[in-house]
């Protein structure tokens, strides 16, 4: 066990019960801390003054091997507030930078720390990093800290996402740090514990290429390709099968966030992993009524980042990704420029392939026909013309007879609900196999806004947990139907939709 720096803690720490810590199962190998120095600063954590936890993922510590029942409620609170690290922890910031709206920055970890590489039972090796552990030399103005409520946020989004089976970062424990921290208003200050496959971004590449004549990118990429895609190093052109892989695991990604009706609000290059995890929950939602359009984000003014346009973000950062690998992918300036073009330009069609798949899914189409397009698409338009519930309608679909919403009284919808149930009569598959389909892929339950607001107002005004838990509880089944659901089932009234989120950085 090692102790971070701060004299007053230190008398604190050697309370900590240093073989539990030990115990506790880490096996940190932590090889980016192995790579040249330009890619990171080492730096501890700051410490906290009293840290207390208040989630703790049992389920997700057991699959790592990892045992927090040995520690006592405060050794396990000085343990996730960084204030006490595993001998073999090596925290660092990771250096990156990034297209923020369209525009270059600098940037790096202004307020997380990674703390290793944990190696679990399954072979598998993750990131574990602290979020909100105080300032590093990548904090420009920032604080280096975080609020309670936009931790716990990140907290129930990404486990309801790794329940609905799409890629993403997990998260491990949240402590409050006993701090406050100033953003418009004083908010009590936390700290994430999130494991991830890596924090690699495109914008970890976009920091290679601008270092040193680009010669880090080399690095980067051969350390990316042995970490997340080493059957790559097997093909002749190792560095465009990894862009065209990283495209493929982007356009999939992308594809099914659309399928659950999922914003992630700022999908700047910085915020894409390379890989293909959901990362870094700041002002994301999913949305209640189908619009095309919607925006949650307070900062995305222009819709940048709205639901329909993620498609088209995503490919921009690619671009950006593609640009960083230029100089690896073949020795000749135009033809290395026609590979990347080639590349970027399929993920259209490649994202387009990866919604229609799970578009069938969501309607039962268990074989191919040309005008499946077509059909997903009319449904859409009668769902935007009604705003209809998004999650609700898809998996009304299968009931019979159908509720009385409006959307399904209108007789665009009747006449294409016809056209539906034609389609299907002509797959051999029996209509009940067609529904059993259904309602594996279309998920009853998503952390609406208004749920996860009223569970974050409760936690973080009047430190009550309840909601939380419930909530927790509730969105990582999402896939039950039960009574005793119905009230994460229930769209919002009017009174309880929230109209925007915010990053609260
Ligand atoms: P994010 O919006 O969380 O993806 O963060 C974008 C960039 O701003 C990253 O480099 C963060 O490390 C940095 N950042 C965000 N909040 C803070 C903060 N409170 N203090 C220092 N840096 C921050
Ligand atoms: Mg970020």
């Amino acid at each position: 066990m090692k102790q971070t720096t701060n004299t007053d803690l230190n008398v604190r720490t050697n309370a900590v019960a240093e073989f539990a810590v030990e115990e506790t199962g880490w096996r940190f190998d932590n090889s980016y801390a192995r790579l040249p120095e330009p890619f990171y600063v080492r730096i501890a954590p700051v410490p906290v003054n009293a840290p207390r936890l208040v989630i703790l993922n049992q389920a997700l510590a057991k699959s790592l091997g990892l045992n927090f029942n040995i520690l006592s409620g405060e050794d396990a609170a000085q343990l996730f507030a960084g204030n006490v690290l595993p001998q073999t922890a090596e925290p660092i910031a990771q250096a990156y930078a990034g297209h923020q709206f369209g525009s270059f920055t600098m940037l790096g970890d202004g307020r997380a720390i990674l703390m290793g590489e944990h190696l679990t039972p399954s072979g598998g090796r993750l990131d574990v990093q602290f979020k909100g552990s105080g300032q590093t030399p990548f904090s420009r103005r920032g604080d280096g800290r975080a609020a309670l409520g936009p931790m716990l946020r990140e907290y129930i989004i990404s486990e309801a996402m790794h329940a609905l089976g799409i890629p993403s970062t997990r998260s491990l424990a949240v402590v409050t740090t006993g701090e406050t921290v100033l953003r418009e208003t004083p908010l009590p200050g936390a700290i994430l514990t999130r494991v991830a496959a890596s924090h690699i971004r495109v914008g970890t590449f976009e920091y290679a290429a601008r270092l040193k004549d680009g010669m880090y990118v080399k690095t980067l990429s051969d350390y990316a390709i042995q970490r997340h895609y080493p059957e790559l190093f097997e093909t002749t052109n190792p560095y465009l099968a990894l862009l065209q892989r990283v495209i493929d695991q982007q356009a999939s990604l992308v594809a099914r966030w659309l399928l659950v009706g999922f914003i992630h609000g700022v999908m700047n290059t910085d915020n894409m992993a390379i890989s293909g995890e959901t990362i870094d929950y700041g002002p994301c939602a999913f949305m209640d009524e189908y619009d095309p359009y919607t925006v949650f984000s307070s900062i995305d003014y222009q819709g940048r980042y709205g639901y329909h346009n993620q498609s088209r973000a995503a490919q921009w950062n690619l671009a950006r990704f593609a640009e960083t690998l230029l100089p690896l992918l073949d020795p000749v300036q135009e033809k290395a420029l026609a590979l990347a073009e080639e590349a970027v330009h399929a993920f259209s069609d490649i994202f387009q392939q990866y919604w229609l798949a799970g578009m069938r899914k969501k309607l039962g189409l268990l074989t191919e026909e040309a005008e499946d397009t077509e059909l997903i698409e009319a449904l859409l338009m009668c769902m935007h013309k009604h705003r209809a519930d998004y999650t609700n309608t898809f998996r009304a679909l299968t009931a019979e007879p159908l509720p009385g919403d409006d959307l399904f009284q209108d007789s665009a919808f009747a006449a294409w609900h016809t056209q539906w149930q034609a389609r299907l009569a002509r797959q051999s598959e029996s209509k009940t196999s067609a529904y059993s389909v259904m309602r594996v892929h279309n998920p009853a339950i998503l952390p609406r806004n208004h749920r996860v607001e009223a569970a974050l107002t409760a936690a973080s005004e009047h430190n009550d947990y309840k909601e939380m838990q419930r909530l927790l509880e509730v969105v990582t089944d999402p896939y039950a139907d039960t009574p005793e659901y119905r009230k994460y089932r229930t769209p919002p009234s009017a009174a309880e939709r929230v109209q925007q989120t915010f990053c609260g950085t």
